[in-house]
């Protein structure tokens, strides 16, 4: 048999360290046994799926040096491999699971499924659909198609029984039947769910091994019971733990940078985060002091010592590291050029210039008006922040809720950027003016600098996460008034 894993990412936001450590843990399985290693996008929600969410995912996983045999940008024998061009595909095997009376036509109505689901949270049940179109004969549903009523489809689940849902690693766990809902496999658009699309296309692309997080556990059963309906033999099944804060609480955005384009933004080095990505995957890493290459990492893989504990992304550890192999894998010309190419590639140089240029005297001056774009955390005192007219409270809001809502930004650019502010100021009530200010100290350091929405473009999302959450560190949590 040939090894074939993938990886198969959501384009929906930035691309995640947790990513790139499922699709090291694939790729090194894969390589460690002479087989292939393929990367999938899985864009069935179209709401949230971008394509700069997708390059980005991409361009990250190839910078950390991960390569893959098949994929949407080097094509291969399974393709296409983006789900959004794979819709007819999952039409003929949806009509397969109808036919054969494994899934039905749902026709409920938005507001019954409502009602259905208060009604449940009200009797304390989880919330499930309750086989109500499960029931209708097929006069019943052709009476209803010819109305006009639209309809999903939903998968037909057994309501007894357990699922032993039997995990290369962690052996077979066991999931009752009636804790599984009737998942929706193909929505009212014709356009399949996650589930519907994730094991058509893991049979076609002839994927034997599913690693991926543990996040997904709960959803295998779905899984075991499609590939038994479509009368496929599954692929071995291993789910891994989330990375998680040093605190142990999953892995997030809010405590903890978690975009690869973060780590890159600050100058951590591709080889020294895969190696510290790849330490994290292996239990019997601990206390090795080894610097490891990709390479290294796939002679000694071995699947049964990935970690099952819940590894922690701890930053020093990754500084630590990073430093090493700054100072120990690269002589002076070499880490010269990776300076150059890190903060002081041309084009972004070039942005930094035109935004300098009308305010210097000196070219000396550069480096008080810019050093802040080639600075990690700003050592500006807190006080900075107050001495403008937004009291604690305020600037506490403002950076939160700008936090959020430039989260929310499909593209990161300056309207956006702009629109976000000026929305913070509105529903704050305050002066766009003292807004401006506060972010101006949060993200340059300076009550004054180059213009503050492109400062804040060229730093990126993440960095401006970044900076927002140090602000809100600095005021420190509200005081409770006795
Ligand atoms: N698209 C899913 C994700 O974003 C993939 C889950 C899986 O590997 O099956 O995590």
């Amino acid at each position: 048999m040939i090894v074939r894993t993938r990886v198969a990412p959501s384009p929906t936001g930035d691309p995640h360290v947790g990513t790139a450590y499922v699709a090291l843990i694939n790729y090194l399985f894969a390589k460690k046994h002479g087989g292939k290693f393929l990367l999938r996008i899985e864009d069935t929600d179209q709401a949230r799926s971008t394509r700069e969410s997708e390059t980005a995912i991409l361009d990250s996983l190839h910078w950390l040096g991960l390569s893959w045999d098949e994929g949407p940008d080097v094509g291969g024998p399974h393709g296409p491999y983006r789900q959004s061009e794979r819709s007819a595909i999952y039409q003929e095997y949806v009509q397969k699971l109808l036919d054969a009376g494994h899934a039905f036509k749902c026709f409920c109505t938005p507001q019954r499924l409502e009602e259905m689901r208060e009604a449940q949270k009200a009797a304390k049940q989880p919330p499930h659909y309750d086989g109500l179109c499960l029931t209708y004969d097929a006069a019943e549903v052709a009476r209803r198609e010819a109305a006009g009523e639209t309809y999903v489809v939903r998968m037909n689940v057994p309501q007894e029984g357990v699922c032993v849902v039997d995990d290369t690693r962690r052996g077979p766990i066991e999931i009752e039947w009636r804790t599984v809902d009737m998942q929706i496999l193909m929505k009212s658009d014709g356009l399949p769910t996650y589930h519907l699309a994730n094991v058509v296309d893991d049979h076609l692309m002839e994927i034997t091994h599913v690693i991926r997080g543990e996040e997904w556990v709960s959803s295998a059963p779905k899984h075991i019971l499609l590939y038994r309906y479509f009368g496929w033999e599954p692929p071995a099944l291993m789910h891994v733990p989330l990375l998680r804060n040093p605190d142990k609480s999953k892995l997030s955005k809010r405590k903890n940078p978690t975009s690869i384009l973060f780590y890159k933004a600050m100058g951590y080095l591709p080889e020294a985060l895969v190696n510290f990505l790849g330490a994290l995957a292996n239990s019997t890493a601990a206390g090795e002091e080894e610097l490891m290459t990709l390479a290294h990492m796939v002679e000694r893989f071995d699947l049964m010592h990935v970690a099952l504990g819940g590894p922690v992304f701890d930053v020093a550890k990754l500084d630590w590291l990073n430093g090493r192999y700054l100072r120990e894998r690269l002589d002076a010309d070499a880490f010269e050029a990776r300076v150059a190419a890190w903060g002081f590639a041309p084009a972004r140089m070039k942005r930094i210039a035109a935004l300098a240029h009308p305010r210097i005297e000196r070219m000396s001056d550069l480096g008080n008006l810019c050093g802040f774009f080639f600075a990690g955390r700003l050592n500006y005192p807190v006080e900075l922040l107050r001495a403008g007219k937004l009291d604690d409270d305020a600037l506490r809001a403002a950076f939160a809720l700008a936090q959020a809502e430039l989260d929310l930004l499909r593209e990161y650019d300056l309207a956006g950027i702009e629109r976000v502010l000026k929305g913070v100021a509105e529903s704050l009530d305050k002066k766009f003016r003292d807004v401006v200010r506060a972010f101006y100290i949060a993200v340059t350091g300076s009550p004054t600098s180059v213009p503050l929405f492109d400062a804040m473009e060229i730093l990126g999302r993440d960095v401006v996460r970044e900076r927002l959450r140090h602000a809100l560190e600095a005021l420190g949590k509200k005081e409770k008034t006795a």
